[in-house]
């Protein structure tokens, strides 16, 4: 057996994606909402026999390996080898998986590890005490420093590159990890991030792709530098899929059901260190739709929190508008005394933080009150500017009853008559439709259904049936004829039974029609068996029976009317020996 097979055989694909998605059990399937796609009901399900997924949605699916792949962007070897370190399954080494851009790729994971390395090692080191010092100023203990990797880069700009150069990285691979810079005015590079204190951001499988760095000196500009990401789009960092802690943060995420929102590194550290673990930050960059799917596969509520200040309020607000399109619950924490969530830890504890993310309110108050604060509430046009800034908003509250109870208080609110918002709201009323996970039941008639169930089910029913099905004259007007073909071929040539073989024989229609057939609820029926496949067979057998018998009497009929009675007198033997049979 190949790796890959091996690999695939000793993994489970329900394991592997139930850590990216929310999966629960129907029947004998696993359905969950798609990663891929923006949905409110469960058109994303997960064959556990036959190891694939499918989004009835999007069409997106496969097995484990194309999942991770889909799921963390990286390249098929990456995620061969992804998995096989997460289940410690021993990969060979062989140069076949090692395409160029793979190549490069562990290059720059190589030399990121050797970047943090050198930080950390640097922050620990003498050279590190004033850096530890505004550590321990912030109030962030050494175990908690050491949990999230903080660094140190190096003033004199040469300590990446000197370990680079040693390790003979080529110059493709040093411009392209973003992590030094090269020189304009004579040959060579020196390091990207230099004098800052290092924060490593790690991808959702825990491996770090990019560091953030916040300048230690007051006149070092910009306050914050992040991984840049290269021209050619080879770098690993790619900000808009990247959210800061969110390896870290996924399991409290589920098991809190909600995540944190943040805005920066310090405030992720300070929050996870008050005991609230389920924080994320968007890498001081506005929210992006990638990175709200990433918070959603974990949880559909969300608490944000973001800075007390004008940029902060206009960064919440653009995340607010980009949560809501995703269908996320969205509430607005907004803290006394103009704290951001670091500073009220330190100053009002973890417990108080903690209450205050308990009880933080819907994000349309929050929202309300920025209308009151942006527009004139004593003039007829800034009421009605405030109702425009809020109407996109209440028009993403799901639930009918709870939005006419929103558009009264807004009224309310605004000093605007109710009727004018709810003329608002009319005229721009959406109505989403989505297709749920099908049922399968049509087009396929109960007898292919039983027959493909039991012949998937299990190679001893293909090597009884499919043989004999291959012969059965009303193969032709099955709708899944394609399907049972692509098995006899698969049968023929000896091989093992693969779901992704079969489906690699078949157009999009037909592995459509499989997939929907595999992710059908049979569980009221139970799983097929030979028996029933037989029965199923023979009844098919006495049909076609039937079938030729009537069709010879007829050309019987036929030859002695027309006088041709040598013919008439053949066709009379075999109906016979037909009948003997
Ligand atoms: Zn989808």
């Amino acid at each position: 057996m190949d790796f890959v097979e091996q690999l695939k055989s000793s993994i489970d694909i329900v394991e592997v994606v139930g850590q990216y998605v929310r999966l629960r059990k129907a029947g004998t399937r696993w359905v969950g909402l798609c990663p891929f796609h923006t949905e409110k009901t469960a058109s994303f399900g997960v064959h556990s026999v036959h190891q694939f997924y499918k989004c009835f949605g999007c069409g997106a699916g496969g097995d484990a390996i194309k999942f991770v792949m889909e799921i963390e962007a990286i390249t098929f070897y990456e995620a061969l080898k992804l998995l096989s370190e997460r289940y410690g399954i021993p990969m060979p080494k062989r140069a076949e998986y090692s395409d160029p851009e793979t190549k490069l790729r562990a290059a720059l994971y190589h030399m990121h590890e050797i970047a943090q390395r050198i930080y950390r090692a640097a922050l620990l080191s003498n050279a590190g005490a004033e850096a530890r010092a505004y550590l321990a100023k912030r109030g962030i203990e050494p175990a908690v420093a050491e949990e999230f990797g903080l660094g140190l880069s190096d003033r004199s700009g040469q300590a990446l590159v000197r370990e680079f150069e040693k390790e003979g990285f080529t110059q493709e691979q040093l411009e392209e990890s973003c992590l030094v810079v090269r020189r304009q005015e004579r040959a060579g590079y020196y390091d990207r991030f230099r004098g800052r204190l290092m924060f490593p951001i790690q991808d959702e499988s825990g491996k770090i792709i990019a560091f953030g760095g916040r300048a230690l000196a007051a006149d070092d500009q910009p306050k914050y530098l992040n991984s840049a990401e290269s021209e050619s789009g080879k770098s690993l960092y790619k900000k808009s899929r990247v959210l800061y802690n969110l390896h870290r943060a996924k399991g409290a995420i589920r098991s809190a059901g909600r995540a944190v929102l943040v805005e920066g590194y310090m405030d992720v550290i300070g929050v996870w260190a008050a005991g609230v673990h389920e924080v994320v930050a968007s890498c001081g960059t506005a929210l992006v739709v990638n990175q709200v799917r990433a918070i959603k596969r974990h949880s559909e509520k969300i608490i944000v929190n973001f800075d007390p200040d004008e940029a902060g309020m206009k960064a919440a607000e653009r995340s607010i508008e980009m949560l809501l399109q995703e269908d996320m619950t969205v509430r607005v924490l907004e803290l006394e005394g103009g704290l951001d969530p670091d500073e009220y830890c330190k100053a009002k504890g973890a417990e108080a933080y903690r209450e205050h993310v308990a009880r933080a309110p819907g994000y349309f108050y929050w929202l309300a009150d920025r209308a009151r604060a942006k527009f004139d509430m004593r003039t007829a046009e800034g009421r009605i500017e405030g109702l425009k800034f809020l109407l996109p908003a209440i028009q993403r509250v799901p639930d009918k009853l709870e939005r006419a109870t929103l558009a009264n208080d807004l009224a309310g609110y605004l000093g605007v008559e109710a009727g004018l918002v709810l003329e608002h709201f009319r005229k721009s009323a959406v109505e989403r439709r989505e297709k749920p996970l099908p049922d399968a039941k049509e087009p396929l008639r109960h007898v292919e259904r039983i027959l493909l169930s039991a012949v998937l089910a299990s190679p001893e029913v293909r090597r009884a049936i499919l043989p004999r099905l291959k012969l059965a004259p009303q193969l032709e007007q099955f709708t899944t004829r394609r399907i049972f073909q692509a098995l006899f071929a698969i049968e023929e040539s000896g091989g093992e039974l693969r779901i992704a073989d079969v489906q690699g024989r078949l157009d999009v229609r037909d592995q459509d029609l499989l997939s929907e057939l595999l992710f059908a609820d049979n569980s009221e029926e139970g799983e097929y068996t030979l028996e029933h496949a037989e029965a199923c067979l023979v009844s098919l057998e006495q049909a076609g029976h039937e079938a030729r018998r009537a069709a010879l009497k007829a050309r019987i009929k036929e030859a002695e009317r027309a006088g041709m009675l040598e013919e008439a007198l053949r066709l009379a033997q075999e109906l016979n020996r037909l009948e003997r049979a």
